[in-house]
């Protein structure tokens, strides 16, 4: 019989809807320290089941299959064992209706490497952090508020979070939490789909930002000054770089330092 790829199991899932969820996972063995805003990858096996909201994929790997993608790790980087991640479900995708469909118990792949240059913690001292998020591209700022705030005081933090519905907001009670706890961080959740019920910001994200909402907070848009992470959606990444390379922002990549961090789903 051939030997489980599996090295972690499945220690808490929180649906925050039927398609988007904070999964928990702890790996048999620890990892190595990571810098808050890498990522790892995960999988399961292609014989797991899928969800029942899921839609039927025509592309059947073969049962020992290991499906892997990667993942934004949310949990803080001291936790080097258990960790956290903040997934939605592409119903016709290969790993996602399956990862939807393991329950606590269950068994399943944690890669041994974590990876990424996505490193908040590595801004320049006395720069002020912008995290600009489209859904579950919010993980990394998750991980570097739990890792790192404490140590910001000096300087301004922001969280700006696009989303469909009020429900999609994952991790709204944290970072309001945060907000009302910590005078130099600033929370802005904006909706693309709100209803009558919600008082808060409504629209793209690029609109607020042309709008003068950091301004108003006493963040000024200036590379010397306030260094700018993008992390989701594509579409919203190149909108944003749009506005902020007005400002003179530059893409920070391998082997060159900018002001602009970029990690796109
Ligand atoms: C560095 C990095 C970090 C990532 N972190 C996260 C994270 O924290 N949370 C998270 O949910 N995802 C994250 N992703 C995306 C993730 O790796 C998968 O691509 C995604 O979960 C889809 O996997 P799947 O196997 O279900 O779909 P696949 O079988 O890979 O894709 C099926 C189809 O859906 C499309 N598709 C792929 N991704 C999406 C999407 N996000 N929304 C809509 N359509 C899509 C593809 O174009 C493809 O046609 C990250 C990606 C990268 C590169």
């Amino acid at each position: 019989m051939q030997k489980s790829p599996y090295n972690a199991t499945v220690n808490g899932k929180i649906l925050i809807t039927p398609d988007l969820m904070v999964l928990r996972v702890r790996t048999d063995e620890p990892r190595n320290t990571f810098k808050a805003g890498q990522y790892t990858t995960i999988g399961c096996l292609a014989a797991e089941e899928r969800s029942p909201n899921s839609v039927v994929n025509l592309e059947q790997p073969p049962p020992d299959y290991l499906i892997t993608r990667p993942y934004s790790i949310a949990s803080a980087n001291h936790e080097t064992q258990d960790f956290e991640f903040y997934i939605s479900q592409v119903k016709s995708g290969q790993l996602t209706p399956r990862l939807f469909a393991l329950s606590q118990g269950s068994r399943m792949w944690v890669d041994d490497k974590i990876l990424g240059v996505f490193s908040l913690n590595d801004t320049p001292e006395g720069c002020n952090i912008v995290m600009v998020a489209t859904g579950t591209g919010l993980a990394p700022y998750i991980s570097f508020l739990r890792s790192h705030a404490r140590e910001h005081t000096a300087i301004k933090l922001a969280v700006i979070h696009g989303a469909a519905h009020p429900w999609d907001l994952g991790y709204y009670s944290e970072l309001s939490f945060i907000q009302s706890n910590f005078p130099n961080f600033y929370y802005f959740p904006t909706l693309l789909r709100a209803d009558n019920n919600w008082n808060g910001l409504t629209g793209y994200i690029e609109e607020h930002l042309e709008a003068g909402i950091l301004e108003k907070s006493g963040i000024d848009i200036d590379p010397e000054k306030t260094h700018f992470y993008l992390c989701g959606n594509p579409k919203m990444v190149d909108s944003v770089s749009k506005f902020l390379s007005k400002y003179n922002y530059e893409k920070h990549c391998t082997g060159k330092k900018g002001s602009l961090h970029i990690e796109e789903y």
